[in-house]
């Protein structure tokens, strides 16, 4: 068992340096880094060598891919999560001595407690190998934005080449310009000016040439060729530069992407911290191991402050329309996991729909509104977790639970499509979904019949 525990805590420690280094790239405060870093979290862990039934505790809550949440609104009790602590079977039998009955019953009691403890470490530490495991999505966001800014350089380049080789069109384009006004004194020194001359040499486009083909007639090929020349070059120039253009702004916005990707990574795992710490600390509550538990508090705290920064800095990612409903499907790339309805299994009518999805996926607003509601950084919150109320107007709500992270706030105007939030399993969730919701005039309706 402390073989077990002396890796976990090993473990632990790793995880905590490619943090540190990524808060540094956030230009968080280096303060955060810090409190973040190994030394903090394995401190936190002294304790832990006490909690001997930690094999025995399931491996993770998250695991479960099946998702449950029957709760409509923070209304109803959420301890689905929650380790039963009569796990621990009666199995001494006592009878004789009083004494020995106590000290008995005693000794039930402490198991009944470290089981508990151990179960939360235990879940604690799914936590942090989840927290662990988006490194290396990390990884490849990181390099996914190197590589459009890279991409970006080059577009530049690019323009600025084709700028500099259409200088030579530019100069031509002058003189057959140039050309047109002597030819055009030539015909007027001659013959007098025709009436339509000025919209021939002028024209912009082929449409208006044509229209004035007539005039050509008489100021002959030479001024058609000059002029058709010169729409030719003014198409070629224009066309180039507005592709090589394009191809900055795409690459500008690729890099944009995956550097809200990188952040939502990053936030991610902030939330997840949250999470992971207040789970020690109630783990240490329970054996009352009062300063470990404090500086898990403490760890949950920091992780939480930077989360908060990082989610005031913006952390939407992009629109997404997804689907063809009356509303845009909110989390597109989703499994339906539990419909609306009555449900055998839990004996419920379930108010919305579950969506599973990857914790941190991101999901997007059904339509326009005006937020409403809005939590963040955990908590039950009546069995919704983070959640999302927006109102659309003309008594159609749309709610989105389980959040791992919220990122509008009240009295917000948001966008149909528009980023919300991230995919969790906060609240009173089995695993990684959106319970997404949709009320007309207070009553829940079949979401299905929006999407
Ligand atoms: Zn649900």
């Amino acid at each position: 068992m402390r073989v077990g525990l002396t890796y976990r805590l090993s473990d632990l420690a790793s995880t905590a340096r490619p943090l540190a280094v990524r808060f540094a790239a956030l230009s968080l405060s280096a303060t955060l880094a810090i409190t973040l870093a190994a030394a903090p979290l394995a401190s936190a862990f002294g304790a832990d060598g006490e909690s001997e039934q930690s094999a025995e505790a399931p491996g993770s809550v998250q695991e479960s891919s099946e998702a449950v949440a029957p709760s409509d609104a923070p209304d109803s009790d959420a301890s689905d999560d929650v380790a039963s602590s009569e796990a621990a079977s009666a199995s001494s039998p006592q009878s004789e001595a009083g004494s020995k009955e106590a000290s008995s019953a005693e000794e039930k009691k402490r198991k009944e407690k470290e089981e508990a403890a151990a179960k939360k470490h235990a879940e604690a530490d799914a936590l942090f190998a989840q927290i662990d495991s988006l490194n290396s999505s990390y990884s490849s966001a990181q390099a996914d934005k190197e590589a459009a800014e890279r991409e970006r350089e080059d577009a530049i380049v690019a323009r600025d080449e084709a700028k500099e080789r259409l200088k030579g069109e530019i100069e031509q384009l002058k003189k057959i310009q140039a050309e047109l006004s002597d030819f055009a004194v030539l015909m007027y020194k001659q013959g007098g000016m025709p009436p339509y001359l000025d919209a021939v040499l002028g024209s912009t486009s082929y449409g208006e040439l044509l229209t004035s083909w007539n005039a050509m007639t008489i100021i002959g090929n030479r001024g058609l060729e000059l002029a058709s020349e010169k729409r030719k070059i003014q198409l070629k120039i224009q066309k180039e530069l507005d592709d090589r253009e394009k191809s900055v702004v795409e690459a500008g916005r690729k890099a944009a992407l995956a550097e809200i990707k990188c952040k939502q990574i990053v936030a991610t795992q902030l939330a997840l911290a949250v999470q992971a710490w207040n789970t020690k600390a109630e783990a240490h509550d329970i054996l009352g191991e009062t300063s470990e538990a404090e500086n898990a508090r403490n760890e949950a705290n920091s992780a939480k402050e930077a989360l908060d920064r990082a989610i005031a800095e913006g952390l939407g990612g992009e629109n997404v329309q997804s689907g063809n409903g009356v509303f845009a499907y909110p989390c597109p790339g989703s499994i339906i996991s539990s419909g609306f309805g009555y449900r055998d299994f839990d004996h419920a009518v379930h108010k919305g729909i579950d969506m599973a999805a990857p914790e941190g996926t991101p999901y997007y607003a059904a339509d326009s509104g005006v937020v409403t509601a809005v939590t963040n950084g955990g908590g039950d919150n009546g069995g919704a977790g983070n959640w999302i109320v927006i109102d659309h107007g003309n008594g159609v709500v749309t709610k989105y639970m389980h959040s791992l992270i919220t990122f509008v706030a009240v009295g917000e105007h948001v966008e149909r499509g528009q980023n919300i939030g991230l995919v969790g399993s906060t609240g009173n969730s089995t695993g990684p979904h959106l319970h997404f919701q949709v009320e007309v005039y207070g009553a829940a309706v079949d979401p299905s019949a929006f999407l």
